[in-house]
C-alpha cells in the first residue's frame, strides 16, 4: 500500500492509474475506520477499481470546535486496517495542504442550496458547505474517478450528487447501504464516545427507522410512529422526517411510493443520525 501525504503525488498517482487503463475508486473518510468505511472499500474492489482511501478530518464541516477536538484520530490502526482490506493508496493530506489559509475564511466555498440547507443543514449551519467544498477539492486533485459514499450519510450523498451534476465533475458517485451492528445501531466513528447507557438510548434511532420501514402508510402515520419510538428513549430529538428521496423535502399524506425516513438526535452530547427507505401507502 502506497501512503501519500502531498497533493502533487496524490494527483500523479491517480493519473498514472488511469494511464494504465484502470479506474480510480475514491473512498473519502475522516478516519477512525470501522466496518462501515470498509464496506465502501469492498464495493470499490468488487468493481475492480484501484482504491484510493483518503483520511482527512475536515475542520470546515464542524460547526462546533469541541466536536472537532473530540473527533477520534487513530491513524496507526487505520493504516493497518486499510492495508488489510486491500486499499492501494492511502491518502493522508495535511491541514496545511488542504486549507493553507485555515482558520482564515478566505476559501472558495461550494454551497449546494436547498439540499444542503434542510435537515442536518438546518441544525448544523455551514456543515454541507464544508463537506461540498472539501469533496470538490478531493475530486479536483484525484481527477476522473468513481467515488464511494455511505447511505449512512444519506443527505451528504444527495448533496455530493447534486454538486457533481451542477459542476459537470468527471466523477461517478456510488452509494453503499448502511452497515449496522448486530443490535441495529448504525456504525459511526462517534459511537465510541457513548457510555453503555448512551448506546442503549441511541438504539431508539434505528428502532424509529425500523418502525417506519415495517409498513406502508401515509407520511404522517410513519412520522408519528418514529416520534413515538424516539419519545420512549430519553434522547434529544433533532428531527424525524419522511422526505422525498431525491429533493429531501418533507412529504404530506397525498404522497405515495418510495420515500426516505431520516432521524437525528443527541445522546450524551454526541449527535447521531440514521435513515432508511420507506414506502408510502394507504392507511392500513
Ligand atoms: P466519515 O469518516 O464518517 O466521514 O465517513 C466516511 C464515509 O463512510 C462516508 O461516505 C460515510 O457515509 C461512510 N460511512 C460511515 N459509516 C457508515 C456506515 N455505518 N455504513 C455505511 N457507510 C458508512
Amino acid at each position: 500500500m502506497e501512503v501519500v501525504h502531498d497533493l502533487g503525488r496524490w494527483r500523479d498517482s491517480a493519473q498514472a492509474t488511469r494511464a494504465r487503463g484502470r479506474v480510480v475508486g475514491l473512498v473519502p473518510t475522516m478516519g477512525a475506520l470501522h466496518e462501515g468505511h470498509l464496506a465502501l472499500v469492498h464495493a470499490a474492489r468488487e468493481r475492480g477499481d484501484v482504491v484510493f482511501l483518503t483520511i482527512f478530518v475536515n475542520p470546515r464541516q464542524f460547526g462546533d470546535a469541541a466536536d472537532l477536538a473530540r473527533y477520534p484520530r487513530t491513524l496507526e490502526a487505520d493504516q493497518a486496517l486499510a492495508e488489510s482490506v486491500g486499499v492501494d493508496v492511502l491518502v493522508v493530506p495535511s491541514l496545511d495542504e488542504m486549507w493553507p489559509d485555515y482558520p482564515r475564511d478566505t476559501m472558495t466555498s461550494v454551497h449546494v442550496t436547498g439540499l444542503g440547507d434542510v435537515l442536518e443543514g438546518e441544525g448544523r449551519p455551514g456543515h454541507f458547505a464544508g463537506v461540498a467544498s472539501v469533496v470538490a477539492k478531493l475530486f479536483a486533485v484525484t481527477g476522473p474517478c468513481r467515488a464511494y459514499f455511505g447511505e449512512k450519510d444519506y443527505q451528504q450523498v444527495a448533496v455530493v450528487r447534486q454538486m457533481v451534476r451542477d459542476l459537470a465533475l468527471p466523477v461517478d458517485v456510488v452509494d453503499v447501504p448502511v452497515v449496522r451492528d448486530a443490535d441495529g445501531l448504525a456504525l459511526s466513528s462517534r459511537n465510541g464516545r457513548l457510555s453503555a447507557h448512551g448506546r442503549v438510548q441511541a438504539l431508539a434511532l434505528s428502532r424509529a427507522i425500523a418502525s417506519a420501514a415495517r409498513r406502508s402508510a401515509p407520511a404522517s402515520v410513519l412520522r408519528a410512529a418514529m416520534r413515538a419510538e424516539l419519545a420512549r428513549a430519553e434522547l434529544e430529538v433533532a428531527y424525524a422526517e419522511i422526505v422525498d428521496p431525491l429533493t429531501l423535502q418533507p412529504l404530506d399524506d397525498g404522497a405515495r411510493g418510495a420515500a426516505r425516513a431520516l432521524v437525528a438526535g443527541v445522546v450524551e452530547g454526541v449527535r447521531l443520525i440514521d435513515n432508511g427507505p420507506v414506502t408510502l401507502g394507504q392507511e392500513e
